[in-house]
């Protein structure tokens, strides 16, 4: 999703008219609203103050929708009816979420999961509609009129089929989505970044449930994305759940039902929020037995014992930066985000990685909000002469399927979007006159290890000798992520192309899984290389002698005609083989045996073509 922003059309505000645009950060944990008014954003609280709404959302059996607090308040009574973290079910099938322990009643459909309540089967976009709906309603009282639209903000690797659903919950709320924006884009806005002199930043995002980096650049006033990484199983959560067991061992208690159990770790995350404040805290709880837990727990044993979720994050801030190349010298600032980067050993720990204290001034749960409805206030025309350029990356790389199963590359990973590449690419045969074109995702070398993405074929390729045509298929990503591909052959302008949707249906874990593949087979796929290489090589060396015979064989003699019979065998009894420097030994010998014979095709060639003309012609 670019940020290249000319004119929207129809939007265009007439003079002194403030048209009402907000930003919405939809977030796993917590969700926000926020706005522009007299030139500063902020984000607009419900009637008790408080501007986080919980993205809770309970279904009674009475067909009532309860969305935030109340329905948090819920949760512990009824879980089976109260949604939580529907983020991240957000255009998803049930079996990418089969392992992760819920309390739901899935609904197996093909396409999204479904949630049984006891409201009536709900699909995760109709519970984010009733979150969206909830903070709509907020805002439209607060600001007294109809809103002409919203920006609601995705994680930076949300995929066409989350992009697709987040954007539908908004339209079944009621809401004109002026556009999607990525999280750490809108942190950036929010804190003017685009402004600043030029510069490579990092946002770290630790939100409740997951974590993001990335790292964008600015140059002469244009923002890009330059790489993103993250874990999508790593947040505030895993610090209440470490802090659970630790209350259970120091309460000398084994197990808990599930009541209990959520009780503690309610209260475990409110003695993690306090201790960001305060050098110790006491927890009590009363059980279903009657029995109390009264421990105290100190910020100093808290630190120590979620130390190593702090550290879990250093691996995906490596690989971005690595991706990016840059180190954390290049970096000139961090931007936090997210309620968990509160924690004072988090902020310690992302000052020690890049060498110096991150940006704070801006409170993280925010900032998201805030950058979102800036954008928004541009969107709607209320400012006209904002030029932001921001960019986005596709997460894994395009290619194209060529001779002998392997992938060339056609768009790299972390490309910034939109973009477009060409590529020529040739006729194998002599006389070929289509072309298949099979495009894939994916790092690694062979087409077997990457990701079908579509399959299509260039027809009517005018019959040339193989090597002569010349077909230039054209990669294109849009701003909004979406592929096209289309090749034409040059001579003829004979041409075919297909729209695919990249990154349809694959999850953050796919991506790392096929980006640490890819590591992992390095050396494999450096072999597996050189070999198809080679076979390709000889192939088309066998496949010209062996029409050259058919044609001309008449120029040899009988010893002539056994020397490159033989070769010839021996280059396609190696190409049979998988020994790489077999191949290549063999299609040269065959080279060398057939390089007299090639010298006389020549001259006949030569003087078939003078037959008739006399020297004064030329
Ligand atoms: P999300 O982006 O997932 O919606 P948020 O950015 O709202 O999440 O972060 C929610 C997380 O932040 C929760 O785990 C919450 O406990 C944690 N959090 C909020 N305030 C604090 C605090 N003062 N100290 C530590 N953690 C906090
Ligand atoms: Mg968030």
């Amino acid at each position: 999703m670019a940020l290249l922003q000319i004119s929207e059309p129809g939007l265009s505000a007439a003079p002194h008219q403030h048209r009402l645009a907000v930003g919405i950060d939809l977030g796993t944990t917590n969700s926000l609203v926020a706005t522009v008014r007299s030139g500063s954003a902020a984000c607009l609280p419900d009637d008790d103050g408080r501007t986080l709404l919980p993205s809770v959302v309970h279904y009674g059996a009475d067909q009532t929708v309860t969305v935030g607090h109340a329905a948090q308040k819920r949760q512990n009574q009824d879980p089976a009816n109260t949604v939580v973290s529907v983020k991240r079910f957000m255009g998803r099938g049930l079996t990418d979420v089969a392992d992760a322990a819920t309390p739901y009643r899935f609904v197996d459909e093909p396409g999204m999961l479904k949630l049984s309540t006891a409201a009536g089967i709900k699909s995760p976009v109709e519970v984010s509609a009733d979150i969206l709906r909830a903070l709509r309603t907020r805002a439209e009282q607060s600001l007294g009129g109809e809103l002409v639209g919203a920006v609601i903000t995705v994680p930076a690797y949300f995929d066409d089929a989350q992009r697709q659903a987040t954007k539908d919950a908004a339209r079944l709320a009621g809401l004109n989505v002026l556009r999607l924006l990525n999280e750490p884009t809108a942190a950036a806005i929010a804190y003017g970044l685009d402004n600043a002199s030029e510069g490579t930043y990092v946002v770290y995002d630790l939100g409740g449930g997951t974590f993001d980096v990335s790292i964008l650049e600015l140059t002469r006033g244009v923002f890009e994305v330059r790489a993103t990484s993250g874990d999508s199983q790593l947040g505030g959560d895993d610090f209440d759940h470490r802090l659970y067991c630790w209350i259970l061992e120091a309460a000398g208690l084994s197990q808990l039902n599930d009541k209990d159990a959520r009780l503690l770790l309610t209260k475990a995350r409110q003695a993690k929020e306090a201790l960001t404040e305060h050098a110790s805290t006491q927890i009590t709880a009363k059980l279903s037995d009657d029995s109390v837990i009264d421990v105290e727990l100190t910020a100093e044993i808290f630190q120590q014992i979620t130390d190593h979720l702090v550290q879990k994050t250093v691996t995906p801030v490596r690989r971005a930066l690595r991706d990016a190349r840059l180190t954390a010298d290049d970096i000139k600032g961090v931007v936090l985000v997210g309620g968990a980067t509160r924690m004072p050993h988090v902020r310690r720990a992302v000052a020690q990685l890049f060498g110096k204290p991150p940006l704070t001034n801006l409170d993280p749960d925010k900032v998201v909000a805030l950058g979102a409805a800036m954008q928004a206030n541009v969107l709607a025309g209320n400012k006209g002469d904002d030029d932001w350029l921001l960019l986005d990356v596709i997460p894994l790389s395009l290619g194209l399927e060529t001779m002998g199963g392997l992938v060339e590359k056609v768009i790299p990973r972390n490309s910034t979007i939109p973009t477009a590449r060409a590529q020529e690419f040739t006729t194998f045969k002599d006389g070929q006159t289509a072309m298949a074109i099979h495009v894939l995702q994916g790092e690694r070398e062979l087409v077997t290890d990457c990701r079908s993405l579509a399959r299509f074929e260039l027809r009517g390729i005018p019959a040339m000798v193989a090597g002569a045509a010349r077909i230039r298929v054209t990669f294109q990503v849009d701003a909004d992520g979406l592929l096209s591909v289309s090749a034409q052959e040059q001579s003829s302008g004979v041409q075919a192309s297909i729209v695919v949707k990249p990154s349809y249906g694959l999850s953050d874990d796919e991506i790392g899984r096929m980006l640490s593949d890819s590591m992992a087979h390095a050396g494999d796929d450096l072999e597996a290389r050189k070999l198809a290489e080679a076979r390709v090589e000889s192939e088309s060396i066998v496949n010209a002698t062996l029409a050259a015979l058919e044609q001309d064989g008449d120029l040899l003699n009988a010893d002539e005609r056994q020397a490159v019979d033989t070769a010839l065998a021996a280059a396609q009894a190696a190409n049979a083989g998988s020994n790489a420097n077999l191949i290549r030994t063999a299609a040269e010998a065959l080279n060398q045996a057939s390089g007299d014979f090639a010298a006389r095709r020549m001259d006949r060639a030569v003087s078939r073509g003078l037959a008739g003309h006399k020297v004064s012609d030329f």
